[in-house]
């Protein structure tokens, strides 16, 4: 099962051997492999606090979507559910902000932080069940779809936010921790989280929305020094076609994605869907890792107010239709990232689907 691949001793580096050289991509591999059993090309989730919002939660708390992995665990399970019936091949847990150091702070023990984020990826994988389980004993309803049969492969991705997501000040679209904070301070920072989340079974870890150089940096050594064995993506947030959030360039950032072993994966999120294609064709320069995508919906946050603020150019799902100009352009995995909705999940399901591949729209 791919569900598994990523905790099969077979594939790990250098048991196999490798025609492109020392460098083994033993791990890419396995992510390519995914892609190919997707139809080559996969559908990632969506906006997990916009959904929850949707379902009446306040998030208006430090900790934000994690929050529910203590206050209501049934509607984390419900929006895995939402997105999985929306066509998902990947769901990203509700870890983003949900780290130890956060927990402390609301009043649990260290030990309740850690079952609190294991809790984020059991259920993932629960809704994952949960769906399989159904769309087995309700095969007739889905069999004239086959993105909803059983060999439809899902993977649960662990979601890692930066460590401005911690920090709820804004800075997480900055990337501005301050001079005092270096590269060691951010492995220290994340290290027993990604640990945590990689024992609970996640099958990727998603480094997400990451808005500079030095964040980029530190999750690379932290990988190699605790020789991580679970593949990971990099998803750099971006302010324009040529910079992340910090101003740091995307080459650069994309550069260092690709110089570690362990990435399966390089891309964008929370980023306004008008650079995307621009940016697409950046990282394409500095790597030949799968490119994936999940842009916000156009509209931005101002951190100032805690508002999201409407954009005249583009509104909720009106990027669906560029991705078949995107998949063209080089990237292989889609998604949503703040804003979007399942609606706009089924819509790129569709669109990498039914729409002929090589047909820009
Ligand atoms: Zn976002």
């Amino acid at each position: 099962m791919i569900a598994q691949y990523s905790r099969e001793p077979n594939i790990r580096p250098n048991k196999r051997v490798c025609l492109r050289g020392e460098k083994c991509p033993v791990m890419e591999l396995g992510m390519r492999d995914f892609l190919n059993k997707c139809g080559g090309a996969a559908v990632i989730d969506g906006g997990f606090a916009t959904e929850l919002e949707r379902h009446g939660v306040d998030l208006n708390d430090p900790l934000w979507s994690a929050k529910c992995l203590f206050t209501s665990p049934h509607l984390v399970r419900r929006v895995h559910l939402d997105y999985l019936y929306a066509g998902a091949n990947i769901i990203l847990t509700s870890s983003y902000q949900a780290t130890i150091q956060g927990f402390e702070a609301k009043g649990f023990s260290k030990e309740e932080g850690e079952t609190l984020l294991r809790r984020s990826v059991e259920l993932a994988i629960e809704a994952r069940n949960i769906y399989n389980d159904r769309v087995t004993k309700d095969s007739n309803d889905f069999v004239r779809d086959e993105r909803y049969g059983r060999s439809r492969p899902i993977l649960i991705a662990a979601s890692v936010g930066s460590y401005g997501a911690y920090l709820a000040d804004g800075s997480e679209y900055t990337g501005d921790y301050g001079d005092s904070v270096t590269v060691q301070t951010l492995k220290d920072f994340h290290r027993e989280r990604v640990k945590i989340l990689v024992g609970a079974g996640a099958d990727l870890i998603a480094f997400e929305t990451i808005p500079s150089k030095l964040d980029a940096q530190a999750y690379v050594e932290l990988l190699e020094e605790e020789g991580i064995e679970t593949p990971a993506w990099f998803s750099f947030s971006c302010k324009d076609e040529n910079n992340v959030a910090s101003g740091d360039s995307i080459l650069d950032c994309a550069s260092i994605a690709d110089s570690c072993r362990q990435v399966v994966a390089v891309g964008v999120n929370c980023t306004a869907p008008r650079f995307i294609h621009g940016l697409i064709s950046s990282i394409k320069k500095v790597t030949s890792k799968p490119i994936l995508v999940y842009p916000n919906s156009g509209e931005t946050y101002n951190p100032d107010t805690n508002q999201w603020v409407e954009s005249s150019v583009e509104a909720e799902d009106h990027f669906v239709p560029y991705i078949g100009k995107w998949r063209n352009a080089g990237a292989s995995l889609f998604g949503g990232c703040c804003r979007t909705i399942p609606r706009t999940i089924r819509g790129i399901s569709d669109a990498i689907h039914e729409k002929p591949h090589g047909k820009s729209i």
